[in-house]
């Protein structure tokens, strides 16, 4: 077990690449260099909240003692770290938005274990040359939802950054939540985010926009090398491009299986690992609503609601194309390549609902069904989670109009009519048909569906409540939080296995989230 204040961190990322040594803070445009150094700023109290020992375990990472304390509220550097805070630019809804960079992470240095090496980044550390107008500061709300939802999507399974720690630092920061001139003071937060690159799409964008093609080959090349040493040979750029087209696929299918909504899916939102990244205004669905989105600002288009998202990720993998188009010849290869995301995201997507509904397989006929499920789930909108969870131990045999209602019971968000009812019973008669006729034991196929279904999944109201309740010094709900985030396949916890209650769906941050964070 290492402490973090004796660990002699790797810098290979700043020795790989020009940066801008200065230590300047103030905000500017950085052309020529990857990134900038930023030593992160003082915090008068440093107190830590969270500490994910799972991951914690897998680093050999000792608990932190006051020294290390120190490192994860920014107050303390060591001599083997070189922070620095990346810069790269994005599309921010639909737009090309310039160069953004970490406003407001700050990377430490490389973590390396037998199993590879990770990047360790404080999140809300202080200012940065890319922090533009704000502050580079995190408040403990967002903190607190980044910190339980990492750990949280690692536990369901999902591709994600994961979480080190979370400390309040004792220093309130002043921010406009709902963006309608009434700025308050809340308290601040800073996390410890890990991963084995937080590189996004939008660092290889600045370099492309920039022209500055020697830059751009060299990171290509660099996180090839790093990230995906599998791939060798001539054609290593490509095979790589077609590779992250995979990974985001799976990640998309990932997302709609567990009900994730992202919330702001800009370019530089878009991991190169194909992990989940920077959690905001995210969601779980509760309602089975293809069109909800968590992030006010978003309303207006609802570019980035649940089910628009394997769509989006499709236009955001076409920017980064543009981006590598430098490298190649022509926009062929790029082209071809960016064609299999369908296939791949359609046949991950069969794959996926095949486990969900414990199915042998998907045929040509299933598909109908499964686009049924679809159809009738939108319009019905029972609670997506507790909808799935009840399908595992549905009756086969006692699927009479009546029965099958009762057996749902009250997961239904609005009164649905009688012709959705009909519906709805209907699908469920022609899937207990087709479950029958399955080539596997309904044991087997039980099985499946229980890995595939969480029975418990961080809803937003609870997020809410728990935040609320640290806000005024309690942690009870943030600890069964914590504890049943770990575990969310088992029917354990079950005093969440509940439907979002009516009041959450008006109030502001139970439901619906503004960017400020
Ligand atoms: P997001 O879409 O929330 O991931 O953030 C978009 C950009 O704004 C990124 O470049 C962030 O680093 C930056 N940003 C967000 N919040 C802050 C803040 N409080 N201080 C400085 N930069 C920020
Ligand atoms: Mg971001």
């Amino acid at each position: 077990m290492h402490h973090l204040h004796k660990k002699i961190f790797k810098n290979d990322f700043v020795n790989s690449f020009e940066g801008d040594e200065s230590g300047d803070l103030s905000p500017r445009q950085t052309p020529g260099v990857l990134y900038s150094k930023a030593i992160p700023t003082p915090v008068p109290k440093p107190k830590l909240i969270a500490w994910s020992e799972e991951l914690a375990r897998e680093l050999n990472i000792a608990k932190p003692n006051e020294e290390d304390l120190k490192i994860l509220g920014g107050n303390k550097v060591t001599t083997s770290m070189h922070p620095y805070a990346a810069c790269y630019a994005g599309h921010q809804f639909g737009n090309w938005a310039g160069q953004l960079g970490d406003g407001r992470a700050i990377t430490l240095g490389e973590w390396e274990t037998q199993k590879g090496s990770w990047e360790f980044q404080l999140k809300g550390a202080g200012p940065t040359a890319y922090s533009r107008r704000a502050d580079g500061r995190a408040v403990l709300r967002s903190s607190v939802r980044e910190y339980l939802m990492s750990e949280g999507m690692h536990h369901l399974g999902v591709p994600t950054t994961r979480a080190l720690s979370l400390v309040t630092t004792g220093e309130d920061i002043l921010r406009d939540m709902f963006y309608n001139g009434n700025p308050a003071y809340e308290p601040g937060a800073v996390v410890l985010r890990v991963s084995p690159s937080l590189i996004r799409f939008g660092n290889f964008e600045i370099l492309a926009a920039r022209k500055e093609v020697d830059n751009l080959r060299k990171l290509v090349n660099w996180t090839i090398d790093n990230f995906f040493p599998h791939i060798t040979g001539e054609d290593r750029i490509i095979e790589w491009y077609t590779e992250i087209i995979e990974r985001t696929a799976a990640l998309m299918v990932e997302w709609q299986r567990v009900g994730f909504v992202h919330g702001v899916m800009n370019t530089d939102n878009m991991s190169i690992l194909g992990k989940t990244i920077d959690y905001g205004p995210y969601s779980f669905l509760d309602d089975y609503d293809p069109n909800f989105t968590p992030n006010t600002t978003d309303l207006p288009g609802r570019r980035y609601a649940f089910g628009n998202q394997p769509s989006v990720a499709y236009w955001n993998l076409g920017k980064l194309a543009s981006a590598l188009l430098p490298l190649f010849e022509d926009s062929k290869e790029l082209e071809g390549a960016l064609r299999t995301y369908e296939d791949s995201f359609w046949n991950k997507y069969y794959e996926m609902m095949s486990n969900k509904l414990g199915l042998d397989e998907v045929t040509e006929e299933d598909k109908h069904l499964l686009a049924n499920f679809e159809k009738v789930l939108s319009t019905t909108k029972p609670d997506k989670t507790m909808f799935y969870r009840l399908l595992i131990d549905f009756p086969l045999e006692e699927v009479e109009d009546e029965k099958v209602l009762i057996y749902f019971g009250d997961i239904f968000y609005d009164e649905t009519d009688a012709s959705a009812k009909t519906g709805f019973v209907k699908l469920l008669q022609q899937y207990a048909q087709r479950v029958k006729a399955n080539n596997i034991s309904r044991e087997e196929s039980r099985a499946k569906m229980k890995k595939a279904n969480p029975y418990f999944i961080l809803r937003n109201y609870l997020l809410h409540q728990a935040i609320e309740e640290l806000e005024k010094g309690q942690d009870t709900l943030f600890r069964k939080l914590e504890k049943a985030m770990k575990d969310p396949y088992s029917a354990k916890a079950t005093e969440f296995f509940k439907k979002r209650p009516d009041w959450a769906s008006k109030k502001a941050g139970c439901s619906m989230l503004s960017c400020s964070s």
